[in-house]
């Protein structure tokens, strides 16, 4: 496919070839609802003539995201809850989120900040809330990470990066910032010696959390951008979505568990989808979910395993909901399960 341009349209996909089969009516009511872009390198990904290929799911509009259930919500893991200041989320003592931007080079089909993200969302923040969002960091000492998300950070100019980090760099209790960003998949050309230089120019501990679902998405592009990450000192995690369709399958998990591991990015999360709303079709439930996973424990290597985790909705953070392989009885022994379901006891002590 010769494509240039990023996708930003119904018109643009649908000249693509993309949206075959496709009610064009009723997308155009999930297109005035929620953005739309795909990037060339995803949509050179996508087999068009795939009606349940797992990279289109994630990135084609559909109209399953017409149908919005009464459990989901505008805000799902509660971030309103936790702004003291424009951009700026705390949730937890020793860390907050910075969002600088609310545009992502792709927008995912079951993002959970959809009603934040695009050209109709939050925006990017002005040098006016940027230096109220860092006097807040300057001035909470327990702070010791900072985790730029969004939308998607490195979708920023180098320039704009450099300047960030250059406000980090003078808050002397930040140890560490932590980027969470599509783009070494999405566009991993955009990893370049500018952009890297930028990310170390505070000096400190710097973290990219790379967001992946599939296996399709490690291209040796996208294996090549990490590599320079990890080259220049930035140290990677994964952290993925499980989504019906996508990877709700431990083959399909435990290969993509492995493109991290061999391209040194340790995997990290594997999220339970939030109620974000019209994304009702890509959810499971949390038993299929820990039957998932628990089928990876045993089939791939220790460095491979993922932590399953829940975003309690409300704003109340992060749960980990893989299955417990031990159990406490009452005469005080537990019962552990090893990786083919055997039980066995082990004393107390
Ligand atoms: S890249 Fe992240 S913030 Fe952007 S649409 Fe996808 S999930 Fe949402």
């Amino acid at each position: 496919m010769n494509v240039v341009r990023p996708f930003k349209s119904l018109s643009d996909l649908s000249e693509a070839g993309l949206l075959q089969g496709r009610d064009k009516a009723e997308l155009e009511k999930v297109s005035a609802r929620y953005a739309i872009a795909v990037t060339p390198t995803i949509a050179g990904l996508i087999d068009p003539t795939d009606p349940v290929d797992p990279i289109a799911l994630q990135f084609v509009p559909d109209t399953a995201e017409l149908h919005v259930t009464p459990e989901e919500r505008a805000d799902p893991i509660g971030d309103h809850a936790h702004s003291p200041v424009e951009g700026i989320v705390h949730r937890y003592p020793d860390r907050v989120l910075l969002k600088a931007v609310h545009v992502c080079p792709v927008y995912c089909r079951f993002c959970f900040r959809r009603e934040m993200v695009g050209p109709q969302g939050l925006g990017t923040l002005d040098a006016a809330a940027m230096t109220a969002a860092f006097d807040y960091i300057r001035s909470h000492d327990e702070i010791w990470e900072v985790i730029l998300t969004g939308g998607d950070p490195l979708v920023l100019s180098p320039r704009r990066l450099a300047d960030i980090m250059g406000e980090l760099a003078s808050i002397s209790h930040v140890k560490i910032i932590r980027f969470h960003t599509r783009v070494p998949v999405v566009d991993p050309q955009k990893i370049d010696a500018a952009l890297i230089d930028a990310l170390k120019r505070s000096g400190k501990t710097v973290y990219v959390a790379l967001h992946a679902n599939h296996p399709r998405e490690m291209t040796d592009e996208a294996r090549a951008a990490c590599g320079r990450l990890v080259d220049a000192g930035i140290a990677m995690v994964s952290q993925s979505v499980l989504l019906k369709g996508v990877n709700d399958d431990p083959a399909v998990l435990a290969s993509l568990m492995r493109a991290f591991v061999e391209t040194r990015v340790k995997p990290y999360y594997l999220h339970h989808p939030d109620l974000a709303p019209g994304t009702s079709h890509f959810r499971l439930t949390i038993e299929e979910g820990q039957k998932i996973v628990a089928a990876l424990r045993g089939r791939i290597s220790g460095l491979c395993q993922p932590t399953y985790i829940l975003d309690i909705p409300g704003g109340y953070g992060k749960a980990a909901i893989g299955a417990q392989p031990i159990r406490h009885m009452e005469d005080g022994c537990y019962i552990v399960s090893d990786f083919q379901g055997r039980e066995h006891t082990y004393p107390p002590t």
